[in-house]
């Protein structure tokens, strides 16, 4: 683990140094904290890996704030098709939202308001400024064609301007942004903001003088002291090369069998998009081998993706010595009968790839502590999405690794449920660009 923290390391330096390097180390044009006295009415759309959301945000100033939301799933093909026609149906989403929480009747915005929107897109996008960002390329399965290269922003805005509603595209902000930022307008002592859902990634706050690749956009002359938050994309540690991260034949097989072979190499051991994939293909494995489910009709867990992570989840909290919920599952999802020895190989099965995955997590994070020199004055890490909430033992395996890496100082890194930062992040995101646009910032 040490030494794969080392090898991040470096690769995170260098990601700040140069320009289109694999890990992007991407400046968000989000400048410093927030004070926590933000406030307003803000609109945040936030397109994730697995659901669509607009959610209508009152900030209240001394970190509090409301929150209304709609969420709407994605299906496979809208994660396929056209990027215009994705971009629309966001359009529709927040048009189809403000005409039942926020106009009259009729749908118009009561006069003279203007409403600032935070998009929440979490993929990887290149910035020249935070209301602009170019798509670097898709990652969580994601492959909806002519998006990748271009600005999404200006996709948005061309869906938006068919319904003439005064709405204001304000901010490009990524999941990883938006829950530092959100997590420190209730608790400053955040850092560093992980999401561990269907996608991995961090981000945290670097000085400007620290980012050589943004030398020539002369941001010190404004504030010698400035600090910019850093979308990390480090889902894409290792990608190409694998040198750093030990892999088995099953990572391989759900790398080259994915839309993007090559990419996202960190982000495929641990997000909760592959883990329940690698568990299905060493479930298959064994199938072929003529040691599991002899006999039985196995075409259903043949089918690519059909074991779902949240299973892992499941059979790890199993409280019974009979398994029952691991009989249930293999029953209901897949017509298969299990033994009770089969049930106890699935659950250690899933003990080891949810074990993995938070101990690589752990690396990411101490990657980015070491970095920064964080260890002695401790820092605590805000984490959002599923693996992180719903996966049991999740967090506890990752402060374990985080002792194994640094000692007992380790134990000065807590890890700690992050507020809501594709929603409330987005706003005050929104909130803080405003402000700077008054003051007549870059
Ligand atoms: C994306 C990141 C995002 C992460 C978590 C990754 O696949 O590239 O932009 O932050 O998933 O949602
Ligand atoms: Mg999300």
């Amino acid at each position: 683990m040490r030494i794969i923290v080392a090898a991040f390391e470096e690769t995170l330096e260098l990601g700040l140094q140069k320009p289109g390097q694999v890990v992007p180390m991407i400046p968000t044009f989000v400048f410093g904290w927030p004070t926590g006295q933000e406030s307003g009415d803000y609109l945040a759309l936030d397109l994730g890996g697995t659901n669509l959301r607009v959610c209508l945000v009152t900030l209240s100033g001394e970190g509090k704030f409301e929150l209304t939301q709609t969420k709407y799933r994605l299906t496979e093909e809208q994660k396929q098709e056209d990027g215009s026609k994705l971009f629309d149906f966001c359009a529709d989403c927040v048009a189809g939202f403000i005409r039942a929480h926020i106009g009259d009747k009729d749908g118009s915005i009561k006069e003279g308001q203007e409403l600032a929107l935070g998009f929440t897109f979490s993929y990887p996008c290149t910035q020249d400024r935070i209301d602009q960002g170019t798509l670097i390329r898709w990652t969580k399965g994601f492959g909806a064609p002519n998006v990748e290269g271009r600005d999404v922003a200006e996709l948005f805005r061309n869906a938006m301007a068919k319904h003439h509603l005064p709405v204001t595209l304000t901010a490009i902000i990524n999941d990883t942004t938006g829950a530092l930022i959100a997590s420190h307008y209730v608790n400053p002592r955040t850092k560093i903001g992980v999401i561990f859902g269907t996608g991995c990634n961090a981000a945290y706050m670097e000085k400007v003088e620290k980012i050589e690749k943004i030398n020539h956009l002369n941001l010190l002359d404004e504030d010698p002291e400035a600090e910019i938050a850093i979308n990390c994309e480090w889902g894409a540690f290792d990608s190409f090369v694998h040198q750093h991260l030990p892999r088995t034949k099953y990572d391989q097989i759900v790398d080259e069998s994915s839309n993007k072979p090559g990419e996202q190499a960190f982000e495929k051991l641990i997000a909760g998009r592959y883990l329940g994939e690698i568990m299905r293909l060493v479930i298959c494995d064994l199938i072929d081998e003529g040691v599991l489910f002899l006999g039985q009709n196995t075409y259903k867990i043949e089918i690519p993706y059909s074991f779902d992570t949240a299973f892992l989840s499941l059979m790890e909290s199993d409280p019974t010595d009979e398994l029952l919920t691991i009989i249930g599952l293999f029953t209901f999802f897949f017509g298969l009968e299990t033994t009770l020895a089969e049930r106890q190989f699935f659950r250690a099965l899933s003990r080891l790839i949810g074990r993995r995955a938070a101990r690589l997590s752990a690396c990411g994070i101490a990657a980015i502590v070491s970095k920064k020199g964080y260890l002695d004055e401790g820092c605590a890490v805000a984490a959002d999405g599923s693996l992180y909430s719903k996966y049991p033992g999740f967090a506890d395996r990752v402060h374990e690794g985080l002792v194994d890496i640094f000692g007992v100082k380790g134990k000065n890194i807590v890890t700690h449920h992050a507020e809501d930062g594709s929603g409330v992040g987005s706003a005050i995101i929104a909130a803080m660009t405003k402000k700077r646009r008054d003051e007549q910032k870059f």
